[in-house]
């Protein structure tokens, strides 16, 4: 997990100017809608006064920063983040990087994009051919703004839903400091007399706007990871399985999230888990907060109905190290709140999040349909669900398996997964699948030397059997190029927001 510093003091800062940048800082609508509805937010109880004034103090320090790296970086040429950072060393690179990318989205700086055009050789079907490459290069400016301009007021989320691309991950519900948000697989409703248009919802959601540059830039800070475009950054790559037999009979392909899990739990590494079980529906995912090994066996499995998972987040704040399991939208919904606004997380106790691959998910009446439509199968006949090199495939409770393509379930997908542009989970802790690795193995992508050496240690301890992913077939080599297909087809989704809000 990115890590960014709050300063504390703003040291090698004038008084005048940091008096003068605190005082900008304080008229900032977000932190305004906070401070203003403090009485409110501690009423519904989500935060505490002590966790309020925390996370307002880190938003006015993160305000306060950005209005004196304006200053600096006024009638400068367009630079690089990379230029930037080393421009502005008061404050760490992290809290730079993510600075920016907030000055752009509050309407003070310009993102200047440059396209060049490389020849590359490639082969295709086995024959060596020259293809034209785009690269894309990102340089910020500081516009130059009337005396009376406004920043950008953030709407609340539902602008996200009412353009058709929330992708239900539940965060925004989770976070909105006075209940006003209502998540499910479905639908999202904002209780317009709760809501007190503090646009914190929309600076979390993982839709709202990109953070792609930021989490590039500051991944590349750090100099044990290796960066791929496609599969983002890591730290190594594995194709595990489970050797617990018990395991074995709840899992989905290697079983390596469900034994990470226990490994986790075995070792007071964390305090509970936050995954998905079957709700009353069969097939419908229900998120759960499991604190013990005979309930985290029941979360075991792949339930291809898309699951809120985020919106019970702010149930687990009795546990003080929680894992989040859940899809890469839910990955970088995390990932986002712990850059933005503050780079104080709303709950510090996510210790790790494990990602899993995915190239879609269904809504649970899709599903019904789906597997009735191609398989004249009713939902509570199936003991297994699996999308495998290329077939979308079902098991039975009578034994038997029957398969189609995946082309022809691909119009059952939900809507908004047409623009995710995640693969695996980039940026989660540790991310896993089944693509690149054979039946009842799983592909395993760690992101930092410290989930490296949790999975080591699980492995040592004899619960995983692991390989080297580049050694195996058909490896790393297959989950980079499906990861590549799916960010060349993905929709974007910010400019589908934008073309809404006009
Ligand atoms: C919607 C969806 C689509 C996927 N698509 C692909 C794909 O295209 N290619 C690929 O390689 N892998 C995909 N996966 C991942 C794959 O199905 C396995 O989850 C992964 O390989 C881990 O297997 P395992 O045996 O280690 O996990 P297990 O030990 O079986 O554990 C599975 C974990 O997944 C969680 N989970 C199950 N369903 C959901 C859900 N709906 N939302 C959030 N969490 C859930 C459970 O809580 C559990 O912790 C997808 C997963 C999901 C949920
Ligand atoms: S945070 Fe998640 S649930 Fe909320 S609007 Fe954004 S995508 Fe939808
Ligand atoms: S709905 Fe969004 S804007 Fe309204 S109070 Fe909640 S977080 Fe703030
Ligand atoms: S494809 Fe993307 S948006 Fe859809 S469920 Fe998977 S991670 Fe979320």
């Amino acid at each position: 997990m990115v890590q960014v510093i709050n300063n504390k003091t703003f040291k090698g800062i004038s008084p005048n100017k940091l008096m003068e940048a605190t005082y900008r800082a304080a008229e900032n609508f977000q932190v305004r809608a906070f401070y203003e509805a403090k009485n409110e937010i501690l009423k519904v109880g989500k935060y505490t006064e002590e966790e309020f004034f925390k996370i307002l103090d880190a938003m006015i320090d993160a305000e306060t920063e950005r209005k004196l790296i304006l200053e600096r970086l006024k009638s400068k040429e367009p630079l690089f983040l990379e230029e930037i950072v080393k421009i502005i060393k008061e404050f760490s690179p992290d809290n730079v990087i993510r600075d920016i990318i907030y000055l752009k989205e509050q309407g003070y700086i310009d993102e200047k994009i440059e396209v060049k055009t490389k020849k590359v050789i490639k082969k295709i079907k086995g024959e060596e051919k020259e293809v034209e490459e785009k690269e894309y290069f990102y340089r910020y400016q500081v516009k130059d703004l009337p005396d009376d301009f406004i920043e950008h007021y953030f709407e609340p989320v539902s602008i996200v839903f009412e353009a058709e691309v929330c992708c239900h991950c539940g965060w925004c519900s989770s976070i909105c400091p006075v209940n006003a948000i209502t998540v499910t697989a479905d639908i999202l409703e904002i209780d317009d007399n709760a809501c007190m248009k503090c646009g914190l919802c929309y600076t979390i959601c993982p839709r709202s706007f990109s953070i792609d540059q930021a989490y590039k830039s500051i991944k590349n800070l750090d100099k044990s990871l290796k960066w791929s475009d496609k599969i983002g950054a890591y730290y190594n790559t594995y194709s595990g399985s489970t050797t617990k037999d018990k395991i074995k009979k709840v899992r989905q392909d290697g079983g390596v999230v469900t034994t990470l899990l226990e490994y986790l739990l075995k070792n007071k590494l964390v305090d509970a888990i936050v995954a998905v079980q079957h709700s009353v529906d069969l097939w419908r995912p229900e998120p759960v907060i499991v604190d013990n090994i005979k309930d985290l066996y029941k979360t075991g499995g792949t339930k291809y109905a898309n699951s809120p998972s985020l919106e019970i987040i702010d149930k687990a704040k009795q546990y003080n190290r929680l894992a989040v399991v859940g899809v890469p939208c839910m990955m970088k919904a995390i990932e986002k709140a712990t850059l933005f606004p503050s780079g104080l997380p709303f709950f510090n106790n996510i210790k790790y999040k494990i990602g899993l691959f995915c190239m879609e998910s269904f809504s649970y009446a899709k599903i019904i349909n789906l597997v009735k439509d191609k398989f004249d199968k009713e939902i509570n006949e199936l003991t297994k669900m699996n999308i495998d090199k290329g077939k979308f495939i079902i098991n039975l409770t009578s034994g038997e398996e029957m398969a189609v393509d995946l082309k022809e379930v691909q119009s059952y997908a939900r809507h908004t997964c047409h623009f995710c542009e995640d693969l695996t989970s980039d940026y989660a802790d540790i991310s896993v699948g089944s693509i690149g690795s054979q039946a009842g193995w799983s592909s395993v992508i760690t992101r930092s030397k410290e989930i490296d050496e949790i999975y080591k240690g699980a492995v040592k301890d004899g619960l995983i059997e692991s390989q080297n992913l580049k050694e195996v077939k058909p490896g790393q080599f297959l989950v980079e190029r499906i990861a590549g297909v799916k960010r060349t087809k993905c929709k974007d989704p910010f400019l589908e927001l934008k073309k809404k809000s006009q």
